[in-house]
């Protein structure tokens, strides 16, 4: 099929005559595919939808990618700069907007009925610049003319406190792997205005709703304009979503009492809470009976919870939610008054609390019928501390889903060479079944394979090499070892930990101690534009490798390299070339991690801490094939509970330790810096150290070393990396689709 269609495509002259020739062939493909369909449908709502560039995945999941790969080849072309045409679109934030695209990708695969609904924003997250050493952002726009979305009809009235407006629907088709289609629905409204943001900034009227509606991802809520502007848009997504799920159930037969047989919902995170209070006031108002429609709701809606950072459990004040949607606080006063009744008032179970906080994950929780952890640890902590009110008296909605990354994106399109020496060795069957990949095991101790998957990696940093130097003009040494570190930037992941062990070994080599290889070290990370302390650790980064760039007794040893803009697209190439998978978060802070699991199936060996999925990876691929570090996540939590850590004391007693930090406000870095911000930075890791930096960074470097020494035994590192791809099976998401399928969904 399409031979002919592809051919001319291929002839054409420009790479953006091409591109839009076979977007347009692989929409209607996919037309051409049909829809998945069922009685019941599962609606995954979500803030975020990090879905990369479509290209390549729907060739591949349509089956058409190496038909179009020959006949580029024929007239001089590869499909990765055809694809170099292709905005990547910019719908999330990080790993639960990507999880979300992978769910998306394997609900489809297995031939599941289920769309995810969310916002179609004009400008995206920010785009990243790096100016004077610093994080600059600006709008990212990516909305062409031509693109994946399809414009519907579908338009539904949002009603909020003195303002109405009239949605419009768009889709983007979902193609499964060697299967049919589902969507994803994004919401818009036409009055929005991408010409009210001041020049090329992320500033804009924040009150002007009409035109500022969907225009950012996450806008700026450190004051209360951008707060209230967020419980628009997140009322905004879940009405439109409401709205369609009645729409949809009752066009097949639903009398709505019998709504849960239509329709689940998967809640992810507690930005869609409010479809539960709005499910349920479009229910009353359709003529149910308010008990009734709450026991509908109730066993209709399941949330996954993604972490166990206090800051980021959403709260609104009352007075917020009066003032954004009133018609549905008297719905959110009911839901708190029925849990205060039913348990004697305990202030820890309460919706709203007794400062007149609304607590969107309590909601969930008393009024959905499943909580989902995202790894293993996450969820018993969950269960065992941070929710633990919840479980004592709902157990059984509580349940454990690992999360996964889909092998189409990560493996077969991001690592055609290491996917082809997979086929030639066991056969196609992973690609349907991930387990498979077991079966590479036999070749654990065949030298023509192991050379092979150390060639592929050579190959892959090679690639990476020159899409840098073209990229950012930016020259990496593709025989040093690469060390990589890929990730939003946040305090708990601990950034600024893995610059201190690069400060230890720049003072190293100074000292003399030249290392067997040269090592560069990739950073990738966006901050949040508000938080401070995240963007004085990119200036760090960012100095860093300046000081050590203007260096000639140590750039020959180290480079440091952060990535501008890190996105999809972008971990698609490094992912590949990395040696070491950077997985250093405090124990207990990282709920999963999806990275890690790229960096595995892709043979990269992990440096990491006992926390979120880094301990399934562990017990897989066993003690000899993984570098773990530092405090478990008892010891942390213990730590919290008493509140007995003290960096200072560290810092006071430690002179080695503290010598890397107070390199941080060195001259050398200030020569290259901004003053205020190093200080800043300094301080905050003395006085504070919130995420005990200075508590693991004395084992980090131990077991570092020891990584860069083993590295050096070629023979025995190829083990450790056959081994990696060989368990990285289990974190398929199309696992973990079929456990949320066979425990929460029920879909046929
Ligand atoms: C996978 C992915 C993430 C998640 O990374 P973690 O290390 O798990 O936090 C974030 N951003 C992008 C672009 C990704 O592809």
């Amino acid at each position: 099929m399409y031979e002919n269609e592809i051919e001319n495509i291929a002839s054409r002259g420009t790479n953006e005559e091409i591109y839009y020739g076979l977007l347009e062939l692989t929409k209607n493909a996919m037309q051409q595919r049909g829809k998945i369909e069922g009685k019941k449908k599962l609606y995954y709502i979500s803030a975020e939808f990090l879905i990369g560039k479509l290209l390549s995945n729907n060739l591949i999941n349509l089956g058409l990618y190496d038909q179009v790969e020959d006949a580029l080849k024929k007239h001089g072309k590869s499909m990765a700069e055809i694809e170099e045409i292709e905005p990547e679109p910019s719908l999330g934030n990080g790993g639960l907007g990507r999880l979300a695209a992978c769910f998306l990708d394997s609900i489809a695969t297995l031939g599941l009925n289920g769309d995810g609904v969310g916002i179609n924003y004009h400008l995206g997250l920010f785009k990243q610049e790096f100016d004077k050493n610093l994080q600059k952002e600006v709008p990212n726009p990516w909305i062409k003319d031509k693109s994946w979305l399809r414009r519907t009809d579908t338009s539904y009235e949002v009603i909020f406190g003195g303002l109405r407006v009239n949605s419009v629907m768009y889709e983007i088709d979902v193609t499964g792997y060697d299967n049919k289609c589902n969507t994803l629905k994004l919401f818009d409204i036409d009055s929005v205005d991408e010409n009210i943001v001041q020049g090329e900034s992320i500033y804009f009227n924040k009150e002007d709703i009409r035109k500022n509606l969907t225009l950012f991802l996450y806008p700026d809520d450190s004051d209360y304009q951008g707060q209230l502007l967020r419980i628009y848009q997140q009322y905004f997504m879940v009405s439109n979503a409401a709205q369609l799920i009645i729409d949809e159930a009752a066009a097949k037969g639903s009398n709505l009492y019998d709504l849960a047989d239509y329709a689940v919902v998967q809640i992810n995170d507690t930005h869609p809470t409010m479809v539960i209070p709005e499910l349920i006031r479009l229910l009353v108002k359709k003529g149910i009976d308010m008990d009734k429609a709450i026991d509908i709701v109730s066993s209709m809606c399941a949330y996954t919870n993604h972490t166990i950072l206090a800051e980021a459990l959403e709260k609104w004040p009352v007075w917020f939610l009066d003032k954004v949607v009133p018609q549905l606080m008297p719905i959110i006063k009911m839901l708190d008054v029925k849990v205060k009744e039913k348990y004697n008032n305990n202030p820890e179970l309460a919706i709203i609390d007794e400062n007149q906080q609304v607590h969107m994950a309590r909601i969930d929780m008393h009024y959905g019928f499943s909580v989902n952890g995202v790894a293993a640890l996450h969820t018993e902590i969950l269960k065992n501390s941070e929710l633990k009110p919840f479980y004592d008296i709902y157990p059984n909605k509580f349940n454990n889903k690992t999360n996964g990354i889909t092998f189409r994106r990560w493996l077969l399109h991001s690592n055609h060479e290491l996917t082809g020496l997979i086929s030639s060795k066991i056969g196609d069957g992973f690609k349907k079944d991930a387990n498979e990949l077991e079966k590479l095991m036999q070749f654990k101790d065949d030298e023509a394979v192991l050379k092979a998957i150390t060639d592929i990696k050579m190959t892959k940093k090679k690639e990476f090499k020159d899409y840098l130097l073209k990229k950012e003009n930016i020259e990496i040494d593709e025989n040093s070892i690469i060390d990589v570190q890929v990730k939003r930037l946040h305090e708990y992941k601990r950034q600024q930990m893995n610059a201190l062990y690069i400060i230890h070994k720049y003072m190293d080599i100074k000292a003399g101690n030249k290392p067997a290889r040269p090592i560069t070290f990739v950073f990738g990370a966006k901050a949040a534009p508000a938080y401070t302390i995240a963007k004085d650790i990119i200036h760090l980064i960012l100095c860093l490798s300046k000081v050590i760039e203007n260096d000639p007794e140590v750039s020959p040893y180290l480079k440091v390299v952060m990535l501008e803009n890190y996105n999809v697209t972008y971990a698609e190439k490094i992912i590949p070339a990395a040696d070491i998978s950077e997985q250093i978060s405090l124990a207990s802070k990282e709920a999963s991690g999806t990275s890690n699991m790229k960096f595995m199936l892709n043979g990269a060996v992990t440096l990491g801490t006992e926390d979120g999925a880094n301990v399934e990876i562990h017990e897989l691929v066993g003690d000899d094939n993984i570098y773990i570090f530092g405090e478990k996540s008892d010891t942390v939590i213990e730590h919290y509970a008493k509140a007995d850590y003290s960096a200072e004391k560290i810092y006071d007693e430690d002179p080695e330790i503290a010598k890397l930090v107070d390199f941080i406000i060195d001259k050398k870095m200030f020569a290259v810096g901004n003053k205020k911000s190093l200080i800043r930075l300094y301080m905050e890791i003395v006085t504070k150290d919130w995420f005990m930096t200075l508590l693991d960074i004395k084992d980090y470097i131990r077991v570092k070393e020891q990584v860069f020494k083993d590295y050096e035994d070629r023979a025995a590192w190829s083990r450790k990396m056959i081994k990696n791809i060989a368990m990285a099976g289990f974190f398929s998401s199309d696992r973990t689709i079929a456990q949320y399928n066979d425990d929460i969904w029920h879909l046929d």
